[in-house]
């Protein structure tokens, strides 16, 4: 839409001149990419065969009568394999790497997800894999360490730094800038330097050309508004895409943490805490200091705890196409425990942030307007911290067992 991968000021591509030849490559693949109507019919075709495509767009009876205004759907990206929209993007950028003639491929992770994710495709792709992981986020993450194993990934644990996922993003550069002629970077979200922003909302945008589809052909309209959580904006950026030029207010939630005046978030686009910068490639808000130094963030998800932010939804925020709130840990839990309780679906805590904007608007909303909540991923993989959350005791003997049974 702008000159090269800018969006008025926002993004860009900040890189050492020795990976410009494979930004080329990579830039020319996805252009001819987007142009080739078999490239995407092949991808849809790829996802409905192993990611359950399209996801259904569920009618939230029970919520909406809870609430007495707006009527809830909910979008299902937690149906997708591997449990949430991440799917979307690496079995796309998958396509890519064949399209080049690739055979390996590397990637960053933090919680882990996009680690699972990535070592998914390149076993059902056939591709080495290799992931990048803070030595603090593999102890904390096994589970999702074990899986990325059993599929094949080589797990680096990085020991610069802090340990953590910005130090797994500066040593997957490093790793590309040796490998280039057989590796290909897949970067998790819309972050990072351009042409990936572009490139992850373009495979994500598939979430909001069904929704749009669906709601019309379920309500005959479009919906007031649509809620998305935010942590580099993938999920985001794909519903919205289907909506930007209609009358369809949108809305993205971050994570709030323990409060915005608490200084433990992640919230790049509501708090005074960040400011725009440059770093891992990009420019957009970041969580950094006046020296440009990276603050520490803090959410009970994982998957939104980040310091940067899509340059694009940087760039709407500018322009007010996207309103921006932030939701706490404590909401967040309230608002998971509530779903459950009443729909019978597990969101991901990433994406109850979403539910818990929506929940807070839909009362003074009509029973003729529709809100559409994207539910990114399912929750499941966060019992561990929501046992914790409703310090359930069994859990808590359960555990305690589990660990004694290896000490024995
Ligand atoms: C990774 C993840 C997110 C955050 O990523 P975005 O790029 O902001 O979408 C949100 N929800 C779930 C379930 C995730 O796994």
């Amino acid at each position: 839409m702008l000159n090269r991968g800018y969006y008025q000021g926002f993004g860009g591509a900040f890189l050492p001149e020795i990976l410009y030849a494979t930004f080329d490559e990579l830039e020319e693949t996805f252009r001819a990419a987007k142009n080739d109507p078999d490239f995407w019919r092949n991808y849809e075709q790829l996802m409905s065969s192993y990611s359950c495509r399209p996801t259904p767009l569920t009618f939230a009876e029970n919520l909406t009568r809870h609430f007495g205004g707006a009527r809830i759907y909910i979008k299902r990206e937690d149906l997708n394999h591997t449990g949430a929209h991440k799917a979307n993007n690496v079995m796309g950028q998958g396509l890519l790497v064949k399209r080049m003639g690739k055979n390996r491929v590397i990637a960053e992770t933090g919680a882990g997800q996009h680690g699972v994710a990535t070592a998914t495709m390149a076993a059902k792709f056939g591709f080495d894999c290799t992931i990048y992981m803070g030595e603090v986020d593999v102890e904390r993450q096994r589970p999702n360490v074990f899986w990325m194993e059993r599929l094949g990934a080589k797990v680096v644990p990085v020991l610069d730094g802090t340990r953590i996922l910005k130090d797994a993003i500066n040593e997957a550069f490093r790793d590309w800038v040796s490998n280039m002629d057989t590796t290909h970077y897949v970067l998790g979200t819309a972050c990072g330097p351009h042409p990936f922003p572009e490139m992850v909302s373009w495979f994500q945008s598939i979430i909001g050309t069904e929704a749009r589809r669906q709601i019309l052909a379920v309500e005959g309209k479009l919906p007031a508004r649509i809620y998305a959580c935010v942590g580099g904006g993938s999920n985001a950026m794909g519903i919205f895409s289907g909506f930007f030029d209609d009358p369809v207010e949108l809305v993205g939630v971050e994570a709030g943490g323990q409060g915005l005046d608490s200084g433990k978030h992640a919230s790049r686009l509501c708090s005074k805490d960040a400011s725009v910068g440059v770093a891992q490639g990009y420019k957009t808000y970041f969580l950094q200091n006046f020296e440009g130094q990276m603050k520490e963030t803090h959410s009970i998800a994982a998957g939104l705890d980040y310091i940067g932010v899509s340059p694009i939804l940087a760039y709407h925020k500018e322009t007010g196409r996207v309103r921006f709130e932030a939701a706490t840990d404590d909401e967040v839990v309230a608002a998971t425990a509530l779903t459950i309780r009443k729909e019978g679906v597990i969101p991901a805590l990433e994406s109850a942030h979403a539910f818990v904007q929506a929940f807070k608007e839909a009362p003074a909303l009509s029973p003729e307007d529709i809100v559409i909540v994207n539910q990114s991923g399912r929750g499941d993989k966060d019992i561990f911290t929501v046992a914790d959350a409703f310090n359930d005791p069994e859990w808590q003997k359960f555990i305690i067992k589990k660990a004694k049974a290896y000490n024995a």
